[in-house]
């Protein structure tokens, strides 16, 4: 099997959006810069895609990607006329007006766009009324079909249709109608939540904790290498599977880091991961760099090394520990 072959890459247009949502492993949210890919970046980044024989589908994504509607639009144009099987990742917390919204659809369905995929969780429904997540959901099925429209993930509608969808729901509104047990099992086993990104911290009180031994054993290697959904981002950055905040390296390079992992030359702290995980990485940052493991433990292996990443990237000079924003916004 070859390193770096993802048949699923997202195309991060922007890490903004209106969400800040409590299980983002990308940290996005309203704070980041106002700052989107350039049409010419995202036609790189398209183009990028052809370097594997077997050429992945794309999802154009963010952050919130109808921030940059025109952008959105061109990138499915480019997508379709490169040939690529393109797909589109929202929140939907865009949708107030059902005209625009249906309009906006049509419109990417005519530039090629073949499928839509809407979150939908008692995280997302923390800010965004799930009306909004109902609504969109149906205008897709409309416009682009039921076997089109992906509602990720879709066993939450019953439960997010219990309280009141006009308007954003707290999470601790689950805890107060199903008690803290089934709540937490809901909340945090029920999606499935990665412990990286922010999750640890904001959602820590959902899981048990560990502490950074319990996950001596596990390395990375699995998905550093052979991820098979990734992400290219407005900053050059290629972050494979779900770790924001962690780049292999630079997509418009995409050739060289390819050769790169072939040949298994790695940046540091990649290396390290895929040697010895997180765990490696936290006795890496103890003993070089002064890091102290929380008393209380970790929800799991990615909030470990998402915890001694924050520490890294004050104490050291790592071009892995990109986007910067990441850091900047737990
Ligand atoms: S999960 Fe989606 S909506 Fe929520 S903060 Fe992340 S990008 Fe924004
Ligand atoms: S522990 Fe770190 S490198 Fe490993 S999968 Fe989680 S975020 Fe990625």
């Amino acid at each position: 099997m070859f390193a770096l072959c993802p048949d699923d890459v997202g195309v991060i247009l922007t890490y903004r959006c209106h969400g800040s949502c409590a299980h983002c492993v990308y940290n996005c949210g309203p704070r980041w810069k106002k700052e989107s890919m350039s049409p010419e970046m995202l036609r790189q980044a398209l183009e990028a895609t052809s370097i594997w024989p077997q050429r992945p589908q794309v999802h154009l994504t963010g952050g919130e990607p109808f921030l940059h509607f025109d952008l959105l639009l061109e990138g499915t144009r480019i997508a379709a006329e490169l040939g690529i099987t393109v797909y589109l990742e929202t929140s939907a917390s865009w949708w107030a007006d059902e005209e625009k919204g249906v309009a906006y659809f049509r419109a990417l369905k005519e530039a090629g766009l073949q499928a839509v995929l809407i979150s939908c969780s008692p995280f997302h429904a923390e800010r965004i009324p799930a009306i909004r997540t109902i609504r969109a959901a149906c205008a897709a099925i409309d416009v682009f079909g039921a076997h089109r429209t992906i509602i990720y993930q879709s066993q939450f509608l019953d439960v997010m249709r219990q309280f009141d969808v006009e308007r954003p729901t707290p999470l601790s509104r689950y805890e107060e109608a199903f008690g803290a047990e089934v709540a937490h099992r809901i909340l945090w086993q029920g999606f499935g939540v990665i412990s990286g990104g922010r999750s640890g911290y904001a959602l820590g009180h959902l899981a048990p904790k560990r502490p950074a031994e319990a996950f001596a054993r596990e390395n990375c290697a699995g998905t550093l290498l052979y991820a098979r959904h990734s992400h290219f981002d407005l900053y050059g950055n290629y972050l494979p599977g779900f770790c924001g905040g962690l780049t292999v390296g630079d997509w418009r390079e995409l050739g060289q880091v390819l050769d790169d992992f072939q040949a298994e030359r790695y940046p540091p702290l990649i290396e390290v991961l895929i040697e010895r995980g997180p765990y490696g990485l936290m006795k890496l940052a103890r003993e070089d760099h002064g890091y102290v493991p929380c008393e209380e433990g970790y929800t799991g292996k990615c909030h470990l090394c998402v915890d001694v990443r924050r520490h890294l990237v004050e104490t050291g000079d790592f071009t892995e520990l990109q986007p910067r924003g990441f850091y900047e916004n737990f």
